[in-house]
């Protein structure tokens, strides 16, 4: 521990984000500059804590080793810090930009003072390590002769790539997208993280020597696909990390008007517009001059309120079910589980700057799209509802007289995933879990079917990047196993 008493005279202070007003007109990162001595002063903060919490399984989810690195950067050591950071996480500048840092939630210093800004922290290291070239390709001394497949090139696939590759194999990553990346590519828009970061990650993956095919849909119908019995054929394991990719619906009244769209075909389509074209080949969902509602919160439904307000949309709403959360931990909320509580995102501040005001709307549910008669999308109409308890359950009621119509032209559902889609496995006879995942023990990752193996979305549910990452390392130990008897991987 660096300084004994830096938790007492420091406040914290995180990175600041861009001018909101500045930032909503391009799709550059949202973060600013980083500043060595404010980021060291902020490591001083850290008590190096007997149980540190925020590198336990309530904290990271890959055990980042939290205290160490905070306590190198306090000491300027920066190359120390990036060699103790890759030990547990394979890519530290996606979770620095991303990760809704559960470690800051779990953080000891949380229980009475504001926690120390891990995920700065990390982004800074990471960063800092890039721009003096201390992050180079580690390709492995040797190669064992084993083969692996894996489907997927989200944080789970990339992961589980990494690990097996350093561990020897030979790793081909089937991607069905012309990018790799998965949600870290089309997903997460540049704003959150620039697509150069993934590229270079990808980049120097391939010189370790894995192997990236993009444009190939596993199990699927087109003259390029190849069939997950193929690749079991060819290959001495096989790894599926294909993501939770299946959106889920709001089957109301006319549902089938022009306008109304998943989240993902607005988010995907515009990035893959911007990278291709800068916007200029115009293949994407426009939300210029639109009245565009939201419905579903997160992370998604935050991409897409900064990503219309970009396209100059004229208004945006964004509707949730649930109620709104509270300013500060419920007494059923307690330290160090993730507090629930009312968080202001990239896009919501955005909202507020450019329209005067947080676009979210709690407690509110869809009755009924509304359209012309040429089919378009003219509005929705909603009525606000109340969270009860029954029969130890939460469930709603609506609220008589709350009903309303509002204007819209532009719909999007960001409402989560329903687990993968299956036609990958439609030749197997793969057992699924309760909730359509591909079921798989977490821990061990292998499925039903022997050599077969599942990791991130695709076998916990739609979750987080540091999840994926944790599932893609502790897949590829196993698969390491099952193909050499014994492993050394982490
Ligand atoms: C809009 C959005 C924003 C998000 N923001 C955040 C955030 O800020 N922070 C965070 O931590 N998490 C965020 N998440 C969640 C996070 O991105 C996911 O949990 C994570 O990417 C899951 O990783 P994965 O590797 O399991 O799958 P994915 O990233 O979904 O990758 C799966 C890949 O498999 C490919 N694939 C599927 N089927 C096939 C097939 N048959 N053949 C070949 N390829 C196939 C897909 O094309 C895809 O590229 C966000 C999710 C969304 C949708
Ligand atoms: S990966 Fe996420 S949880 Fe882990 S240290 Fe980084 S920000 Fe925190």
């Amino acid at each position: 521990m660096g300084k004994v008493t830096g938790f007492k005279e420091v406040d914290r202070k995180t990175e600041p984000y861009r001018d909101p007003l500045i930032r909503i007109g391009d799709y550059k990162e949202l973060y600013t500059e980083h500043n060595e001595e404010h980021l060291r002063s902020q490591g001083s903060r850290c008590m190096d804590c007997g149980v540190p919490f925020c590198q336990s399984e309530t904290g990271c989810p890959v055990y980042n080793l939290i205290p160490e690195w905070n306590d190198l950067v306090y000491n300027g050591r920066w190359e120390d810090a990036i060699n103790r950071l890759h030990k547990t996480n394979n890519f530290p500048e996606f979770t620095g930009r991303v990760c809704p840092a559960p470690c800051e939630g779990a953080c000891v210093l949380g229980i009475t003072n504001p926690a120390v800004t891990i995920k700065n922290i990390e982004k800074a290291i990471v960063d800092t390590a890039f721009d003096n070239g201390w992050v180079k390709a580690m390709p492995p001394a040797s190669r064992t002769g084993k083969n692996v497949a894996i489907v997927g090139s989200g944080p789970a696939g990339l992961a589980a790539a990494m690990q097996l590759n350093r561990a020897g194999h030979q790793v081909t990553v089937y991607e069905r997208a012309d990018r790799i990346g998965g949600l870290l590519m089309y997903g997460i828009p540049n704003m959150k993280l620039e697509k150069d970061v993934v590229e270079r990650r990808v980049n120097l993956m391939r010189d370790e020597g894995v192997t990236f095919v993009t444009g190939i849909n596993v199990g699927g119908n087109d003259v390029d696909a190849v069939s997950l019995d193929e690749l079991r054929k060819a290959n001495d394991a096989v790894l599926l990390a294909t993501g939770a990719t299946n959106p889920r619906d709001l089957p109301a009244p006319n549902r089938e008007l022009q306008g109304i769209h998943f989240a993902m075909d607005f988010l995907t389509a515009n990035t893959k517009s911007l990278l291709d074209s800068g916007l200029d080949d115009g293949n994407y969902i426009s939300a210029k001059d639109k009245n565009v509602i939201v419905i579903g919160g997160g992370d998604t439904g935050t991409d897409c309120i900064g990503t219309s307000i970009r396209h100059g949309c004229k208004s945006v709403v964004n509707f949730e079910l649930l109620s709104e959360p509270p300013g500060q931990r419920a007494p059923n909320n307690p330290w160090p589980q993730w507090p629930k509580i009312m968080r202001v995102d990239y896009g919501h501040a955005e909202a507020q700057s450019k329209f005067g005001s947080d676009p979210r709307t709690y407690s509110i549910l869809t009755k009924e799209f509304t359209g012309n008669e040429q089919g378009q999308l003219t509005g929705i109409k909603t009525v606000n509802i109340e969270w009860v308890q029954k029969d130890g359950q939460m469930t709603f009621q609506e609220i008589a007289g709350t009903e309303k119509v509002w204007e819209a032209d532009l719909i999007l559902l960001a409402m989560g995933f329903l687990g993968p889609e299956h036609y990958v496995i439609d030749q197997l006879d793969l057992e699924l879990d309760q909730r359509s995942n591909y079921k798989a023990d977490y821990g061990q990752f292998n499925t039903s079917v022997p050599g077969l193996y599942a990791a991130g979305d695709c076998r916990r549910g739609q979750s987080l990047v540091v999840w994926g990452i944790n599932e893609g390392r502790g897949a590829a130990r196993e698969i390491d196993r099952f193909l050499m008897g014994s492993t050394q991987l982490p």
